[in-house]
């Protein structure tokens, strides 16, 4: 068993916060082990729980237009968030929720390292930004620990805004270049 593999195992029996209790499935992430890109967002939603799988819902399609504007292929990255449970009701996850879970995310990127991170939304954004601001840096490639990061808003927010939407179409295609 590799080392991602037994990460999701311990995932799958996590009873450290209390969203274990409303979860048909964890939902750890997918992609390959030496992905050299890593998309975090916020939190499963509904599709995921179902499926134990990262962004299939309507989000996730979005996403996949994402990325083909970029020219990314979905199946080498690695796609995760630093919930890995459904929070009822697809509420923002609490701090001490994410604090919680976080060691799982940690994990992830020691065993993946990634070069590059694009960061969804501002739950992603302030884990590695915490005294910034979304609207300062997104769009922009930030330079931090070895890493290239590449922040820019949540798939789920150009889905309820024209605006956001064709924002995101924007950075993504400037992520081709990054
Ligand atoms: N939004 C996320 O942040 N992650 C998912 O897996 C699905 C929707
Ligand atoms: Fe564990 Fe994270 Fe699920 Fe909470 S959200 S139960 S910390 S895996």
């Amino acid at each position: 068993m590799n080392k991602l593999e037994k990460l999701n195992q311990k995932i799958r029996k996590c009873k450290k916060c209390l969203l274990w209790r409303f979860r048909k499935n964890t939902v750890p992430g997918e992609g390959p082990v030496n992905a050299k890109i890593m998309i975090i967002g916020q939190a499963p939603g509904a599709e995921e729980d179902k499926t134990g799988r990262p962004f299939i819902g309507r989000a996730g399609k979005f996403l996949n237009q994402l990325l083909k504007i970029a020219g990314i292929k979905r199946e080498k990255v690695f796609i995760t968030s630093p919930i890995k449970c459904f929070p009822p009701k697809n509420r923002k996850p609490t701090k001490e929720e994410i604090k919680n879970c976080l060691p799982y995310l940690k994990k992830q990127i020691e065993i993946i390292n990634p070069r590059k991170i694009i960061l969804l939304g501002e739950v992603a954004f302030s884990l590695f930004f915490p005294k910034e601001k979304l609207n300062n840096f997104r769009g922009k490639i930030i330079k931090k620990d070895g890493k290239i990061f590449f922040p820019t808003y949540h798939p789920a927010a150009g889905l309820r805004f024209p605006k956001i939407k064709r924002i995101l179409e924007k950075d993504f295609r400037h992520i081709s270049v990054f």
